[in-house]
């Protein structure tokens, strides 16, 4: 297919194959060029290969660079490792990114919002070593490097410089923490050097999460280690809307990325054709402004704020009763009429 760009899909568990289903067809719609590379993982290939992520998935999104997924599900305590810890350490997409902006006609107090958040996805309290000191203590170790730190501080001014932003804010506890959290600032503060043009900005993780609720306008991109980020992120998704619009990204090295949505794969509503596909949607978004086709990015956007911001086919949680391939071909009519 001349002048289509190869991308790895995987349809993902539960509501996963039906959002992947509406948001593909949005991109067409929008005149992406796209050639879909499907491959699965998750709950079924676990029953049919035994491992919820075959190699030859992961080989085939190093030669693909870029994938476009579901969310797929992870058992709770026992059962196989989480498909989504396992892609971002096997393919080092060290960075995940969150943006939190405001869509006319989601219930929400904020208006105007447009916060960036970048997440560091592979140390910190996630690095997975644990251990019992006694049968009464537990330890889990928090592990931040020069080198993580100095990639994602990088790749958030580097954002900042691409997308036309100001400000990157810092997040930290090295007032406590004065030799992990500590690390991690000294790195942002000297990463900082390079990019005279952009703000570097502090900001205590406790605060943080106080300003954000109180003052969220005054905030551009945010870069913090793993688990704050993870953390922060869900906020900011809650102060525009919530987690069936979020979008979100994990980066790493040479353009290598997987788009898929913030949520999960809500088991309990796999079939109904009833949530909202939306975050599935806007991270095809964000995945055709990565892979330059920007006017199609465009369209996809525009469609989607056009029907959510006149509230008539929009699904439950947005306030209304359309079901998800119902809300997906409203886009695509505000799409082809544009
Ligand atoms: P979830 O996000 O799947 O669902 C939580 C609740 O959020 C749902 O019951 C539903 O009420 C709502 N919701 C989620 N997506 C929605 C949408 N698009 N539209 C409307 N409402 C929506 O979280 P969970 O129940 O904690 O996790 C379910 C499974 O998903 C677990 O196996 C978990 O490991 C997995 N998970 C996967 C990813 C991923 O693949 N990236 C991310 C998070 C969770």
């Amino acid at each position: 297919m001349a002048g289509k760009r190869k991308v790895t899909l995987i349809p993902g568990d539960g509501i996963g194959p039906s959002i992947v289903e509406a948001a593909t067809a949005v991109m067409e719609a929008a005149g992406a060029l796209v050639e879909w590379d499907v491959h699965e993982a998750g709950e079924k290939v676990m029953e049919k290969f035994g491992t919820p992520l075959p190699e030859e998935v992961l080989e085939n999104i190093r030669e693909n660079v870029v994938a476009f997924k579901g969310p797929v599900t992870t058992p709770v305590g026992g059962g196989f490792r989480s498909v989504n810890v396992e892609l971002r350490k096997k393919l080092e997409l060290f960075a995940c990114v969150r943006p939190a902006f405001s869509i006319e006609g989601v219930r929400s107090p904020y208006k105007d919002i447009d916060i960036v958040v970048v997440r560091e996805n592979l140390e910190d309290l996630y690095s997975g070593i644990e251990h019992m000191v006694t049968p009464d203590v537990a330890e889990s170790i928090k592990v931040i490097t020069r080198k993580g730190s100095e990639r994602i501080v990088r790749f958030a001014f580097e954002y900042a410089l691409k997308f036309s932003r100001k400000k990157v804010t810092a997040v930290h506890k090295a007032n406590i923490m004065k030799l992990s959290d500590g690390l991690f600032l000294e790195t942002a503060r000297e990463v900082s050097k390079d990019y005279p043009e952009i703000e570097l900005e502090e900001r205590i993780v406790d605060n943080m999460a106080m300003q954000l609720v109180q003052k969220p306008h005054l905030y551009d991109v945010l870069v913090l280690p793993n688990l704050y980020g993870d953390i922060m992120s869900d906020l900011c998704a809650g102060l525009v809307g919530g987690l069936g619009i979020a979008p979100s990204s994990n980066m790493g090295y040479d353009e290598l990325a997987v788009f898929e949505p913030a949520h999960g794969s809500a088991p309990k509503y796999t079939g109904l054709d009833k949530v909202n596909p939306t975050a599935q949607i806007l991270s095809g978004y964000l995945m055709l402004l990565h892979i330059g086709q920007y006017d199609a990015a465009e369209r996809v956007l525009e469609g989607v704020k056009k029907v959510i911001g006149e509230g008539k086919v929009v699904t439950y949680d947005l306030g209304g009763n359309a079901g998800t391939s119902e809300m997906a071909r409203a886009i695509i009519d505000a799409i082809e009429s544009m």
